[in-house]
């Protein structure tokens, strides 16, 4: 099938910004088999970016387009796109719905003015979701014609490309698609990156694409073959050389969870485990009721944020909290054991820390945080030093918490 990449952005033919959405796109679409044999860069222009497509049109099958789906009156990629097909623009309940909790979850209150726009798609249009992102993009089918419409920001663009894009195209693809997702923790997005940056950058059948996203890193492995079987063959030694790197980093495959493999191994070991929070609030316990099946290894969850708590409810002595302070390698322990023994389980997790922003002095700075963990009688600390907002400082000692307890599982 032969296809052609139209870059859509005034800022773009500025020389404002270097079109790496093409180098991108045309890179992938080579790897997985189609001949491209044009690309083109529009402002952001209606008339222009019709005529761009008719012209493409007349010379390929498949159009990506990138850039130009924002809430703003001259993002027009979509609008254009509908009346290239004579298509209605019609509402999308569900890209509605997200866009709203989007809004609401960070404040802005009911979705509004033009990011309205965004859960218009031309009828009959195939939505590809964006996870990292407002604008949805979206594939529009007619006579052997395939526009693809998608995002600008590149951090939006790419994993919907991978995600969501490479799927749809398996139809058009020949041969099979077939990839495997490795789910990293642990480790940040760059230490990763340099692991197997010779793997990331030089592998073709298989391609190797990471994505980052809150502290969690995704490897997405991606071969191209005649059959299912051949694909995965040429997976499997990829696959091996990357868990030979990263090791228990690698946390599961496909789609799963921290806490769904935690409650997995907690389940299987037949382990039970209770928490004990200051300065996550309960955000670890939250995260392991996320996986339905958590009730019979979770039997509580505490928030013991003052001083009078950590006595009462877990135990922590009075002399600890006098000598060490709250923040402490010694009070993280006494919740850890603490929660276990007065609530039965197994396992404790505790976390106190200084989330921020104020509170910090210099021998306990913000961003402090001790994570302590009980386990059959024996008790251990981990003393950590974040930096960030006081959510940032929060979540991450969360996933760090539950990352060292998966760790420990697997010993
Ligand atoms: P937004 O909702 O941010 O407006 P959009 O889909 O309308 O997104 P644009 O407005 O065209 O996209 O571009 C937004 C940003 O994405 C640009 O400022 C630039 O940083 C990046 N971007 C857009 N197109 C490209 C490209 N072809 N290559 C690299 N980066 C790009
Ligand atoms: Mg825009």
């Amino acid at each position: 099938m032969k296809s052609e990449i139209i870059c859509v952005g005034t800022e773009l033919l500025l020389g404002d910004i270097v079109n790496t959405n093409a180098q991108f796109l045309s890179r992938r679409l080579a790897d997985l088999g189609f001949s491209i044999y044009h690309q083109s860069v529009v402002g952001d222009n209606t008339e222009r970016l019709k005529k761009e497509l008719e012209e493409s049109f007349n010379r390929a099958d498949l159009i990506i387009t990138t850039g130009g789906l924002g809430p703003t009156p001259d993002d027009l990629t979509k609008e254009t796109g509908a009346e290239y097909f004579n298509k209605k623009m019609i509402i999308d309940k569900n890209s509605l719905d997200k866009l709203n909790s989007y809004f609401l979850k960070n404040g802005k209150g009911e979705i509004k003015g033009g990011n309205m726009k965004q859960a218009y798609f031309p009828e009959g249009a195939i939505i590809f979701p964006n996870d990292y992102g407002t604008a949805p993009g979206c594939a529009i089918e007619e006579n052997g014609k395939v526009l693809i419409v998608l995002p600008g920001p590149p951090k939006e663009m790419k994993p919907m490309f991978e995600n969501y894009v490479i799927p749809f195209l398996k139809k058009y693809s020949n041969g099979v698609l077939s990839s495997k997702i490795l789910r990293i923790c642990g480790i940040g997005e760059g230490i990763m990156a340099e692991q197997i940056s010779d793997i990331i950058n030089h592998s073709t059948n298989p391609t190797v694409a990471p994505y980052a996203k809150e502290w969690e890193v995704t490897l997405r492995i991606t071969a191209k073959a005649d059959t299912e079987e051949s694909a995965s063959k040429l997976i499997a030694p990829t696959e091996e050389e990357i868990r030979r790197r990263l090791g228990d980093n690698i946390y599961g495959e496909g789609e799963t969870s921290l806490e769904e493999v935690i409650a997995k191994l907690l389940i299987s070991k037949k382990l039970t485990i209770s928490t004990a929070e200051s300065c996550t609030g309960g955000l670890i316990a939250s995260k392991l009721v996320n996986y339905p099946g958590v009730s019979s290894v979770f039997m509580e969850g505490a928030v013991t944020y003052s001083n009078y708590a950590k006595m009462n409810r877990l135990n922590v002595k009075e002399e600890t909290l006098e000598k060490f302070g709250a923040v402490s390698e010694e009070t993280a322990k006494e919740m850890a054991e603490g929660i276990a023994k007065t609530s039965g389980t197994t396992i404790g997790l505790s976390t106190t820390g200084v989330a921020g922003p104020g509170g910090g002095t210099d021998e306990k700075p913000v961003g402090l945080v001790y994570i302590g963990l009980y386990i059959n009688g024996n008790v251990q600390a981990k003393k950590l030093e974040f930096s960030g907002s006081r959510d940032m400082i929060r979540r991450r000692t969360t996933i760090t918490a539950l990352d060292w307890l998966r760790k420990e599982l697997i010993k």
